[in-house]
């Protein structure tokens, strides 16, 4: 990115977790260029198009064998509202009385109401919090005892009456980059489906290649019920929600019976041009080059953690792409903690975009980052930690 002044600016964070491909990819420019001149938008009910179909084919293509439809939406927030949504009526067109959600604390969804209610409660939320559904929040895997965090999950669907359940797999993204590891997943996905739950995997901010696979779940042996995807979908360059489900899932939505219909659309559902953009995302996050990229980022976030340890620079982790550490510090790790800004002024006048969750500092690069631009940002990572020992 390059300011007013000309400074050049490392985008280490993929402008909020977005961009895949590097910022003005010719490739995706040109796709949503030729998509505009054909068809720029249409009413996505009683019509569809070619590239909401294709893009929709490929999507099931790389997701689990286990999904089978696909509800285009606008965002990562309404992906997660859509997925809560068909939750709750799956249980609803079946006259079953299930409507417990459970959720993950630390846990964000999207800044929409259903996706605030199954989020973290805090200083975001606090205005609406009367307005929240209920939700059963479970420890957060990665900052508990795994055999609490079970025992907590075993009490909570005992009842019978839970609709759903929703995490973020493997890594909380805005909780701070929390990471835990996949068995203890696996194992809560497996109780709840046993217990008839079904599983919403958010992997909005997971998707497309970010935690070294194509999916977090793809670790997972127990394969969640839904996924919500944004973000990476459309290498960051347009807005456009997705959520998936199984089988199991659409057939209580029988077509042709109105009572039963999911009644939930956008008047940009499927935008032709995102659409577009995201199918020339797919096919180059899938080349060998780009799925390389993403091994090599890996093993070297991988040797930093290896080759580093530091005072005051703590908790170093990583999962595939996603590097993470917190700087300890003497005020109440928070979103709001001071040192926030004095990292990000420290980074950004080195010409690099890190955008800390409170103390926690982390770098989501865009997979077209060369070793040596990482290699950049591991040695201003380094001279941060001898600032804070002055
Ligand atoms: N879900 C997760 C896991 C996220 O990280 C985010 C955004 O950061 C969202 C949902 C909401 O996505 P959006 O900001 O596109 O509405």
């Amino acid at each position: 990115m390059i300011l007013e002044d000309g400074r050049r600016i490392l985008d280490g964070i993929s402008s909020w977790w977005v961009n895949l491909h590097g910022h003005g990819n010719k490739k995706i420019a040109e796709a949503i260029k030729d998509q505009a001149l054909k068809l720029e938008q249409v009413i996505f009910a009683g019509f569809t198009h070619e590239p909401a179909i294709s893009l929709a084919e490929k999507v099931l293509f790389l997701l689990p064998d286990n999904q089978a439809k696909v509800f285009y939406s606008d965002d990562g927030s309404t992906s997660v509202e859509v997925a809560l949504k068909i939750a709750i009526q799956y249980w609803e067109n079946q006259r079953i009385n299930k409507s417990r959600i459970i959720a993950l604390e630390s846990a964000y969804h999207g800044d929409t109401f259903g996706a605030m209610a199954v989020g973290a409660r805090g200083i975001f939320t606090k205005p609406f919090q009367s307005r929240l559904f209920d939700v059963d929040f479970i420890s957060t895997p990665g900052l508990n005892e795994g055999d609490k965090v079970i025992s907590e999950f075993k009490r909570a669907i005992s009842g019978n009456d839970t609709a759903a359940f929703i995490f973020e797999p493997l890594v909380q993204g805005a909780g701070g980059m929390l990471m835990h590891e996949p068995e203890i997943l696996n194992e809560m996905i497996a109780m709840a489906q046993k217990q008839d739950i079904l599983c919403i995997a958010d992997e909005v901010m997971t998707g497309f290649g970010r935690t070294g696979k194509m999916f977090a779940s793809d670790y997972l042996t127990s394969k969640p019920d839904f996924f919500c995807l944004s973000k990476g979908l459309t290498g960051g360059t347009l807005p456009l929600g997705i959520t998936t489900c199984s089988d199991k899932v659409a057939s209580q939505f029988p077509e042709n019976n109105f009572e039963k219909t999911f009644y939930h659309g956008h008047s940009f559902t499927a935008n032709p041009i995102s659409c577009a953009a995201a199918l020339a995302s797919l096919e180059i996050l899938t080349s060998k080059d780009c799925l390389t990229s993403i091994e090599q980022i890996s093993r070297l976030h991988a040797d930093f953690i290896k080759k580093n340890a530091f005072d005051f620079l703590c908790n170093l982790r990583h999962r595939g792409t996603i590097l993470a550490m917190d700087a300890k510090t003497s005020d109440v790790p928070s979103y709001q903690n001071p040192i926030r800004k004095k990292i990000y002024d420290f980074f950004i006048e080195r010409n690099i975009l890190l955008r800390p969750l409170g103390n926690t500092i982390y770098i989501l690069p865009p997979y077209i980052i060369t070793e040596i631009e990482l290699a950049g940002i591991y040695a201003a990572i380094r001279e941060f930690e001898n600032t804070l020992k002055q």
